[in-house]
């Protein structure tokens, strides 16, 4: 039986203005009452629809209010009371992964994963009795397989993965900071954001070329009726990562072309890792094939909560890649 540890769902984006003024097809449908998503092969009328089955299958008039409080907030939840958990969103790029995890704020039913996450967190904080909250930020990027401190004194350096027989695996030398509040969360987010390297294709001229990772790391003091101190420690991941799509249609080459086989490796190891685990049955997990799922590594299996938003776009000439993101989501169920 599939683990209940890790969670996917699918979210279509409505047609852009591009493809309505070019008269694009919608290819996928779905029924959200019972998690499946339907994609149509253009032309290929005559053909049945492959059908897919989620966690949960969002379409346009979804808010990302819905997703957070139907799946992420359980999950954010748990990290209050110490459990690890880790949320990423995954498709090509302009397929809708900034807008579910950073959203906007008009309507502010699509404001986005992380603001709510944090709102959250910080809600929690501030009511709890008979307990304390220490929380901490850190920010890292995955460029090129480097690993970078987007809060470092020098953003430029590149930081060493380690192994501590009692910690973990760990990035040697990443800060912390300390948080107390929504807003504060959201500077240092926006001041690491600002310090991404950002790449040029031609599908979005600002899309991001590297995976990021934005850990709230929390320790939890809390008293019991005895009068007892306990402590307990827990992390969120935010992850951002680069666009899935392949690097043909990207008009890739030379160090574009390198930089894409790399993100594309990471990614097929972290498909791995995540369906290795959503088994259940497997002994071998595959985190060392990638800086990605190393630097996770804590955070994906054990007592961990995984949460993928696999990300859609409708229109039909992003059909083939929005089919492949459906094969890479259902993989991982
Ligand atoms: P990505 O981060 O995957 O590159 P974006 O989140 O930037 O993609 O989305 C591309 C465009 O589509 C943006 O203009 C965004 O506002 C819009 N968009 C994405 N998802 C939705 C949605 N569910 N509803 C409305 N607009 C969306």
């Amino acid at each position: 039986m599939a683990s209940e540890a890790v969670k996917v769902v699918v979210r279509c984006r409505p047609l852009n203005e591009r493809e309505k003024e070019l008269g694009s097809k919608m290819v996928v449908t779905m029924d959200s009452a019972r998690g499946q998503c339907f994609i149509q092969k253009p032309g290929g009328l005559d053909d049945p629809p492959k059908q897919f089955t989620f966690d949960g299958a969002y379409s346009l008039g979804h808010t990302t209010e819905q997703v957070y409080n139907e799946i992420a907030y359980p999950l954010v939840e748990g990290v209050t009371e110490g459990y690890n958990g880790t949320i990423f969103a995954y498709g090509q790029t302009g397929s809708g992964k900034s807008f579910t995890m950073q959203g906007i704020l008009d309507p502010l039913s699509q404001k986005g994963i992380i603001p709510r996450a944090f709102e959250h967190i910080f809600e929690t904080v501030q009511c709890a009795e008979n307990t304390k909250f220490l929380v901490r930020a850190s920010y890292l990027e995955i460029y090129n397989e480097d690993i970078r401190d987007l809060l470092g004194a020098d953003t430029k350096q590149k930081l060493e993965l380690k192994e501590h027989p009692e910690k973990g695996v760990y990035v040697r030398g990443l800060s912390l900071h300390t948080v107390h509040s929504v807003a504060q969360c959201e500077r240092i987010m926006e001041t690491g954001w600002r310090n991404r390297s950002v790449g040029f294709t031609l599908m979005n001229k600002d899309s991001s070329r590297s995976h990021s990772i934005f850990t709230i790391n929390m320790e939890i003091f809390a008293v019991d009726e005895r009068g007892q101190d306990h402590l307990r420690a827990a992390k969120l991941n935010l992850v951002d990562l680069a666009g899935s799509e392949r690097q043909s249609k990207t008009g890739a080459s030379g160090e574009r072309q390198k930089e894409a086989t790399k993100i594309n490796l990471s990614l097929s190891a972290l498909g791995n890792v995540i369906s290795a685990l959503a088994d259940g049955r497997c002994k071998h997990i595959p985190y060392r094939d990638s800086k990605l799922t190393r630097v996770l590594q804590d955070s994906l299996g054990g007592n961990t909560k995984t949460l993928m938003v696999a990300c859609l776009s409708p229109a039909a000439d992003n059909y083939d890649e929005t089919l492949s993101t459906l094969r890479y989501a259902h993989r991982a169920k």
